[in-house]
């Protein structure tokens, strides 16, 4: 654990007892400032105050006390409207903070060789951070990996090295002072946007990571990060751009210094110059164009942390995956079973249908706006659809006159249907679960989801397929 000294002997407000809050709480206790946590929730309050932590109402008493406010990241501190306790802390003049910039701060102060790298973007964070994570200790490096992905970062354990960081825009909100040694911007579009009001302000929210890193690097697939990179370059900073490309010549010319994906083929390129440094072709865990620019990314981040691109590219084939995105759980015969759970949303699957052929698509569940109209391009990739949860009338009146598509109700009905499709076609295919939708009608959560259909494809391929 990083013990946050900078509130030492100080009094302390902590907002939001769930997850990360309980490691935030123990961290400023455990470097003697004196707390007062609380949550909306009267069971995360008895359940801190349980495991010994000091609670209280923070609705009550002169907020003015407090040195600082700390606040979980999934707390509003602007839109749709700032919290109370926001409101509280800004009236009092308190200053709010989450736990990115506390661990910010603390290395910076007293852990130098705790080197950060810190990943944003709206798409593929969580990957690229274990991806680079996954490079850096192939390399030797005592790379810890943590923040929005999982492990809080406060949960790190402070000992030199790198941390892999993985930050959410309300994370990035609650950082004022951050300034990564190596910091990425994968890509931009809308998301959260009733939690940061518009577009723009999301977008801004993520250009701070990368304004106040030592190296910057962006994806420039998109033409917002694109910007981005033109406006961090022209105030002087060190930038590495990554993107995908047709060709290396195209890359060379966009790119000037930093890493692309050609097709499978990554190209590291200095002073607009290509050199070919190594490919995603054959490895599961990172097909599809979005990976290839995650895998960019993070082999551009481990060049600012020191390494060759050629080694860096040369740990790309263990890499195993996350779970839930493009995971494969099992094969039987020519039939490929991928979970793709993580896509909660069209662009996701979009993602998921553009990197297979053949496909006996799993989709349904709680739909977002627009459903699968937006995927019409990709329907000749699908040679039969398999629909669940609510959304299933809908995307079979998108699918029909394209796709055949069977109401199938629930996840088990939809695999044994889709299983038995695609092991009797003559060429086989993959049975893809990526919903495009939420999973809150028939599961907690979309790894409760994902979780699920890896457990059926494992029994029925003990059972030896159908019975
Ligand atoms: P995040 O942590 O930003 O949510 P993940 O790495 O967990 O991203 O990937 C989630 C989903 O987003 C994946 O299943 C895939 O569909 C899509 N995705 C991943 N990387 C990218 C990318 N670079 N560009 C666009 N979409 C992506």
């Amino acid at each position: 654990m990083i013990e946050v000294s900078r509130f030492s002997d100080k009094k302390a407000a902590v907002f939001g007892l769930a997850g990360s809050g309980l490691v935030t709480a123990r961290a400023l206790v455990a470097a003697g400032a004196e707390i007062v946590g609380y949550d909306d929730k009267a069971e995360s309050v008895a359940a801190a105050a349980a495991a010994g932590l000091p609670t209280g109402d923070l609705r009550e008493g002169d907020f003015a006390r407090f040195a600082v406010l700390v606040l979980s990241p999934g707390v509003p501190l602007t839109h749709p409207v700032p919290h109370w306790s926001v409101k509280r802390a800004q009236e009092a003049g308190v200053p709010i903070v989450g736990d990115v910039g506390l661990f910010d701060e603390e290395r910076r102060a007293r852990l130098p060789g705790l080197r950060l790298a810190a990943i944003t973007g709206t798409n593929g964070k969580s990957t690229t951070t274990a991806l680079l994570g996954h490079i850096l200790a192939t390399l030797g490096e005592a790379a810890q990996v943590g923040g929005n992905i999982g492990r809080p970062v406060l949960d790190l354990e402070p000992v030199p090295g790198v941390a892999v960081v993985e930050c959410s825009s309300y994370q990035i909100d609650l950082a004022p002072t951050l300034a990564p040694d190596v910091g990425a911007l994968l890509n931009l579009s809308p998301d959260h946007i009733d939690r940061h009001g518009t577009f723009a302000n999301y977008a801004a929210i993520k250009e701070r990571l990368v304004a106040a890193s030592g190296i910057a690097v962006i994806g420039i697939d998109d033409a917002d990060s694109r910007a981005v990179a033109d406006r961090l370059e022209a105030a002087g900073k060190i930038v590495r751009r990554i993107g995908t490309f047709e060709t290396a010549d195209e890359a060379a010319r966009a790119i000037g210094n930093g890493v692309a994906a050609v097709g499978e083929t990554l190209f590291e390129i200095v002073d607009g110059t290509a050199r070919d440094v190594g490919t995603v072709h054959g490895i599961g865990s990172l097909r599809g164009r979005h990976n290839a620019q995650n895998a960019a990314a993070a082999l551009a981040m481990a060049v600012a942390l020191g390494h060759t691109a050629e080694a860096a590219a040369g740990a790309l084939a263990t890499f195993p995956g996350l779970p839930h995105r493009m995971e494969e759980v099992g094969r039987e015969g020519k039939v490929l079973f991928v979970n793709d759970s993580k896509a909660t949303n069209a662009q996701s699957s979009r993602q998921a249908l553009q990197s297979f052929s053949h496909i006996y698509w799993i989709a349904g569940g709680v739909p977002k706006a627009g459903g699968i109209t937006d995927l019409a391009d990709l329907f000749p990739r699908v040679d039969r659809a398999y629909l669940i949860g609510q959304a299933a009338a809908d995307f079979g009146a998108t699918l029909a006159g394209t796709v055949e598509a069977a109401q199938c109700g629930t996840l088990e009905a939809a695999l044994d249907a889709a299983a038995a499709d695609a092991g009797a076609s003559a060429e086989g295919g993959v049975v893809l679960l990526s919903p495009a939708c939420a999973s809150f009608d028939q599961f907690r959560s979309f790894e409760h989801r994902g979780d699920r259909f890896r457990d059926l494809v494992a029994q029925r391929l003990k059972r030896g397929g159908d019975t």
